[in-house]
C-alpha cells in the first residue's frame, strides 16, 4: 500500500532474534508471558494517565488482555485495551533496543550458545520473543487518545526489517497476530495455552480472558430443560495483584513467576521479602534479590529502583528514590497508602514518607541478607560472587546502617589462602589472636598482588591473620570503615606498625641491636635518596625483604594514587 513504510532493525535487534531463536527452544512457552506481562504494564500505563485524563478510557475502563487461537490459520492472537502505541512508539519500542549498555552486551557474548542463553536470560527478550514460535508477527494498536484513524499495522518476519502501515483502528489498544512456525503450531490450542497462562501470569494485575462457548440447551437427567449458555469471554488467572494476598496463601512458584514479570529477568531470583507494613506509614514491599547480576550493574546512573504503586494503581517504574545505590540489585515494588496519587519524580525526592519507607525498604534488605548469610553459607556465597562488590559501596553511602554492612561483607584473607571472598569480619575477630587489638588489612590492585606484599612477612610469621583486598572498590571501602565491633582497622601498609602487646620482650631486644648495627646504612639511603621521601625508617616488618615502601598514616594510600590517577585525577 501507498502508505507502508519498510525499517530495518537495530543491529542489537538482529542479534538477539538470532540468539534467542537458536538458544530458547527449551523454554518456548515463555513468548506468552512477555505478551502478556507487555499488556499488563500497557494497562497499569493507562490506569494511570486516567488519573490525570479520564476521558482516556474512551467508555471502555474493563481493562483485560484477550487471547484466542485458531487451529486451523494455526495463529494465536492476544489483544488488550490499554494504552496502545502510535506510529513512532511503534518504530521506536518494537525496532530496537532501549536499554542502557546493550551495545556492551551484545559485544561481549561469547558464542557458546550455552553460556550466551544463560546471559539473554538476565538481559530479558520482552516483545521479541514472539519470533521463538512465529515466522510472522503483526501487531496493531492505537493509542489511548487519539483518533481511529490514527491506528498503525507493524509486521516482521523476524528477519532484518519490519514494516510500519497506517490503518485504521476502532478500539484502543495492541493487538498481535503470531503466525506460528511449521514445528510450534501446537501452541494454536486453547487448552495449551489456558494452561501456560496458569502457570506464568496467573497473578499480574489484569484478567487474561479467554472465550468460553455457547452451551446449547439439554435435557437434565430427569427430561427438564438445562437452559443454553451463550458463550463469553472468561477470565482464566487470578487476577489479584499478588502482593496484596496473604503470604501464607502465596508459593514460592507464584512467587518467582511474578519476579520475571516486575524484573524483565528470566531467571528464579535468589530470595524474596513480602512485607505488609503498618503503623504511621503504611505500605506493601515485595522485594526480590536476583539470583545473578544485571549486564550493566556497574553503571550507578543505569535504571534501577522499584515499581511503585499507590493504593494498588502503578505510577511508575523505576522509583529509585526507595533504595539506596548501593542496593540497586533490588528489584520488585512498592505499594503505598500515604504518597498521593499524583505523586512524580520531584514530590518523592525530598519527602517524608519516601525517607520513612526507603528507611523499611533498607533494613529489609539488610535483614534478609544477614538472614541468610547465618542459614545458608552457601547461598550467601552465590550472592555475595554477584553483588559483594555493590556491596561495599555500603559504608561511603549509608552512615546509619555501616556497622550492618559491614557485617554483610566478605573478604580474602591469609587464613585460607585463597581468592575466594568468605571471611567475615566476625570470622577474623573471633580468631584474634591474644592481645591483638585491631584488624589488619592490605589493599592492592588484585588478589595477588595483595597476597605477595612484603607488609605481610612479618604478620606471616606471627601468625596473625591479615585481610587480602584486592577489588577496585577496596581502597574506598576501606576509606570509610574504620572499626567494626569496636575494633580498628589498621592498614598494614601505612604507618608505624605497632603491633603492641603482640610483641614480645625477647625480639624487641633482637630489634633494639639490629636496628643499631644499621644506622649508618640509613643516613647514606636518605642522602642517596633525597626530596623523593618523607622519610627512611628502620623496620622489623620484614622479614625476607630488604626494603619496602609505606606511606604514613595521613597521607593518601599508594592505592589509592593509582585510583585517583586512574581516574585522571
Ligand atoms: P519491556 O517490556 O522490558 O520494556 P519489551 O520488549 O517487552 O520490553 O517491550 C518493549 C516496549 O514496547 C515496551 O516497553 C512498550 O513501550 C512497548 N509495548 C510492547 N507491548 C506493548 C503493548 N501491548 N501495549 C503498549 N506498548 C507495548
Ligand atoms: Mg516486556
Amino acid at each position: 500500500t501507498a502508505n507502508q513504510e519498510t525499517h530495518g532493525f537495530q543491529t542489537e535487534v538482529k542479534q538477539l532474534l538470532q540468539l534467542m531463536i537458536h538458544s530458547l527452544y527449551s523454554n518456548k512457552e515463555i513468548f506468552l508471558r512477555e505478551l502478556v506481562s507487555n499488556a499488563a504494564d500497557a494497562a497499569d500505563k493507562l490506569r494511570f494517565k486516567v488519573l490525570s485524563n479520564p476521558s482516556l478510557y474512551e467508555n471502555d475502563s474493563d481493562l483485560c488482555v484477550k487471547l484466542s487461537a485458531d487451529k486451523e490459520a494455526g495463529t494465536i492472537t492476544i489483544s488488550d485495551n490499554g494504552i496502545g502505541m502510535n506510529k513512532e512508539d511503534v518504530i521506536e519500542h518494537l525496532g530496537t533496543i532501549a536499554k542502557s549498555g546493550t551495545k556492551e552486551f551484545f559485544n561481549n557474548l561469547s558464542g557458546d550458545q550455552s553460556k550466551d542463553s544463560q546471559l539473554i536470560g538476565q538481559f530479558g527478550v520482552g516483545f521479541y520473543s514472539a519470533f521463538i514460535v512465529a515466522d510472522n508477527v503483526i501487531v496493531r494498536s492505537r493509542a489511548a487518545g487519539d483518533s481511529a484513524d490514527k491506528g498503525v499495522q507493524w509486521e516482521s518476519a523476524g528477519e532484518g526489517e519490519f514494516t510500519v502501515t497506517d490503518i485504521e483502528k476502532a478500539d484502543r489498544g495492541t493487538e498481535i497476530v503470531l503466525h506460528l512456525r511449521k514445528d510450534e503450531k501446537e501452541f494454536a490450542d486453547d487448552w495449551r495455552l489456558r494452561s501456560i497462562v496458569t502457570k506464568y501470569s496467573e497473578h499480574i494485575g489484569i484478567p487474561v480472558k479467554m472465550w468460553k462457548e455457547e452451551v446449547p440447551e439439554s435435557d437434565g437427567p430427569d427430561g427438564e430443560k438445562i437452559p443454553a449458555q451463550p458463550g463469553e469471554w472468561e477470565s482464566v488467572n487470578k487476577a489479584s495483584a499478588l502482593w496484596t494476598r496473604d503470604k501464607s496463601e502465596i508459593s514460592e512458584e507464584e512467587y518467582n513467576e511474578f519476579y520475571k514479570h516486575v524484573s524483565h529477568d528470566f531467571a528464579d531470583p535468589l530470595m524474596h521479602a513480602h512485607n505488609k507494613v503498618e503503623g504511621k506509614t503504611e505500605y506493601t514491599s515485595l522485594l526480590y534479590i536476583p539470583s545473578k547480576a544485571p549486564f550493566d550493574m556497574w553503571n550507578r546512573d543505569q535504571n534501577h529502583g522499584l515499581k511503585l504503586y499507590v493504593q494498588r494503581v502503578f505510577i511508575m517504574d523505576d522509583a529509585e528514590q526507595f533504595m539506596p545505590v548501593y542496593l540497586r540489585f533490588v528489584k520488585g515494588l512498592l505499594d503505598s497508602n500515604d504518597l498521593p496519587l499524583n505523586v512524580s519524580r520531584e514530590i518523592l525526592q525530598d519527602n517524608k514518607v519516601t525517607q520513612a519507607i526507603r528507611q523499611g525498604c533498607t533494613k529489609r534488605v539488610l535483614q534478609m541478607l544477614e538472614r541468610l548469610a547465618k542459614n545458608d553459607a552457601e547461598k550467601y556465597q552465590s550472592f555475595w560472587k554477584e553483588f559483594g562488590a555493590v556491596l561495599k559501596e555500603g559504608p561511603a553511602e549509608d552512615f546509619a546502617n555501616k556497622e550492618k554492612v559491614a557485617g554483610l561483607l566478605r573478604f580474602a584473607s591469609t587464613h585460607n589462602d585463597s581468592d575466594a571472598q568468605t571471611v567475615s569480619l566476625e570470622d577474623y575477630i573471633g580468631r584474634m589472636k591474644d592481645g591483638q587489638e585491631k584488624i589488619y588489612f592490605i589493599t592492592a590492585d588484585s588478589y595477588q598482588a595483595a597476597k605477595s606484599s612484603p607488609h605481610l612477612e612479618i604478620f606471616r610469621k606471627k601468625g596473625i591473620e591479615v585481610l587480602l583486598m584486592g577489588d577496585r572498590i577496596d581502597e574506598w571501602l576501606m576509606s570509610h570503615l574504620t572499626e567494626f565491633n569496636e575494633k580498628s582497622f589498621q592498614s598494614v601498609a601505612r604507618g608505624a606498625l605497632d603491633l603492641g602487646d603482640l610483641e614480645d620482650e625477647e625480639s624487641k631486644k633482637e630489634q633494639e641491636e639490629a636496628e643499631k648495627a644499621v644506622e649508618g646504612v640509613l643516613e647514606r639511603v636518605k642522602t642517596a635518596l633525597g626530596d623523593k621521601v618523607v622519610d627512611v625508617k628502620f623496620t622489623h616488618r620484614l622479614t625476607d625483604s630488604p626494603a619496602c615502601i609505606v606511606t604514613d598514616e595521613q597521607g593518601m594510600s599508594t592505592q589509592m594514587i593509582k585510583l585517583m590517577q586512574s581516574a585522571g585525577q
